[in-house]
């Protein structure tokens, strides 16, 4: 289905006003020929005219509140229209993106309300006739680098804390991605908050990004992408010992043992590996299955692929998977599934599909902890099966990656659901659920190469990495 939008200009967002004429075109992943945006690009110019600490902080928290919960309220009423553009530019099938517009909307109302919490605590003194409170400041001017695949979401679960904190915040969306992004500030202009509280920085990494995390006045960092990028961010963010959150790639493993029912077990495994074209970090990659259920579930599997994930234009009623992000995504992918039939992987599906950036789910037969499959994040809907003797080598097999981010486990048995979440190596376990999918009050992050594993995001602890804690002795004699 194509659409008649005409193409949106996204500009800078610098003090209030939308600054920069645009010369990034983004086209439609699902329509190659249809232009989506035409976004500005900048520089470290751009980034130094953003940093500003206009009044926010000074405001109470019910007045934050009163702007965090305004913003979501538009965002809700705008949702049909907002997810129509996040199809349109990142891909995803319409109910995806709406979902997705949602949770935003309700990110920005779980921190309006947090807005309303006191937010430190009193201690007993030592010193008699002493009364002792902490309080929590925020940082001052934080940066906020998001990557293509939540395109509102994760900047919404970055930029809400910060605010509800009493941060200016400087962002800057991927270089796809930077339509849904814009309609998340319109919502907080609209909301009521000041000029300059919310800035939007376009631009390559390189420049407009590094600008950023290399900026002295920005106090921290927040950062979801891919592992080198973070690494380099680390590293420029300590060097000049700023706050940094990195939160990268996972290599999630969906282990399944023989006491599952394979149709659940396989259902589970498609809606983590397919669901968003596979273009989750928390997406399953590996699953490891024990030998009784392996080829009964692999069947179910692939069954499901064809039934369930038909890709197509996210836009069709009738897709159920959409499009691969770009080009370079896609022959990525494909490569993948090149090399590993080269190492002795068995490819039961998934090809490149008839024409444009679609892809049919792939499903990896025979594939071994050594392969390049079982070890590198693909960022497609790729699913590696490594079959194992028991819950123990399941285990070993699913921590030794370079990753910790999500994992997951198929049993009724009670007991080694318990084993298995207190022995994988991953900052969020699932039982009987998809490797994907969050709740937005609960903290999320990952260990090892997933994570900088200091501060979780969402939930309360978000909070915690938008703040310093200052404590305060009065004596009252
Ligand atoms: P990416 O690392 O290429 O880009 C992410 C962001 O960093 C973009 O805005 C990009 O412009 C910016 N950037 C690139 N180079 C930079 C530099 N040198 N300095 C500063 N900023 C720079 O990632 P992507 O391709 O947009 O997203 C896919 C990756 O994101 C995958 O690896 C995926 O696992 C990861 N991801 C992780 C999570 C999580 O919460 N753990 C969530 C979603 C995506």
């Amino acid at each position: 289905m194509t659409t008649t939008l005409a193409p949106q200009e996204v500009g800078h967002l610098i003090g209030g006003e939308w600054v920069g004429s645009g010369t990034a075109e983004r086209y439609n992943p699902a329509h190659p020929g249809e232009l989506v945006s035409v976004t500005a690009v900048g520089d470290a110019s751009t980034v130094e005219a953003a940093v500003a600490q206009p009044e926010w902080s000074n405001r109470t928290g019910p007045a934050r509140a009163a702007v965090l919960t305004r913003a979501a309220e538009l965002l809700t009423v705008r949702a049909d229209r907002v997810a129509v553009d996040l199809v349109r530019e990142e891909g995803k099938t319409l109910t995806e993106a709406t979902g997705e517009v949602q949770r935003a909307a309700e990110v920005l109302r779980f921190f309006g309300a947090a807005c309303w919490r006191a937010d430190g605590e009193t201690l007993p003194s030592a010193t008699p006739f002493t009364a002792v409170y902490t309080r929590r400041e925020p940082l001052g001017v934080v940066g906020v680098i998001t990557p293509w695949n939540f395109p509102i979401a994760i900047p919404s679960w970055k930029i809400a804390p910060a605010l509800a904190a009493g941060n200016t915040v400087v962002a800057k969306p991927a270089q796809l991605t930077t339509l849904s992004t814009r309609r998340l500030a319109e919502c907080l202009a609209e909301a009521g908050l000041p000029a300059g509280v919310l800035n939007l920085v376009h631009g390559s990494g390189a420049l407009v990004g590094e600008a950023l995390v290399a900026h002295p006045d920005v106090a921290a960092v927040s950062f979801t992408g891919s592992g080198p990028v973070g690494r380099r961010i680390h590293g420029l963010a300590s060097e000049r010992m700023a706050r940094v959150q990195l939160e990268m790639g996972g290599k999630n493993p969906l282990v399944v043992l023989d006491d599952a029912d394979p149709v659940r077990a396989a259902t589970i495994a498609a809606a983590g590996g397919f669901g968003l074209t596979g273009q989750a970090c928390t997406a399953t990659s590996r699953l490891i299955v024990t030998p009784r259920i392996l080829d009964a579930v692999v069947e179910e599997l692939a069954n499901i692929a064809v039934r369930r994930y038909l890709p197509g234009d996210g836009l069709d009623p009738e897709a159920q998977m959409g499009p691969v992000v770009s080009d370079g995504q896609l022959t990525s992918n494909l490569r993948y599934l090149e090399l590993a039939k080269a190492e002795g992987g068995d490819v039961v599906t998934g090809a490149h599909a008839a024409q444009g950036l679609y892809q049919t789910p792939a499903i990896v037969t025979g594939v071994t902890s050594g392969h390049t499959l079982a070890r590198e994040e693909v960022f497609g809907p790729v699913v590696a099966v490594m079959a194992v003797n028991d819950l123990d080598e399941a285990i070993a097999v699913a921590n030794d990656v370079p990753f910790g981010l999500s994992a997951g486990v198929v049993t009724n048995d009670l007991r080694a659901a318990h084993q298995f979440a207190a022995q994988i190596a991953a900052g969020v376990v699932k039982v009987n659920r998809p490797t994907s999918g969050l709740d937005l009050n609960v903290p999320f992050g990952g260990i090892k190469e997933s994570s900088t594993n200091t501060y979780r995001e969402q939930g309360q602890g978000a909070l915690d990495f938008y703040t310093w804690t200052k404590s305060v002795y009065v004596g009252i004699d």
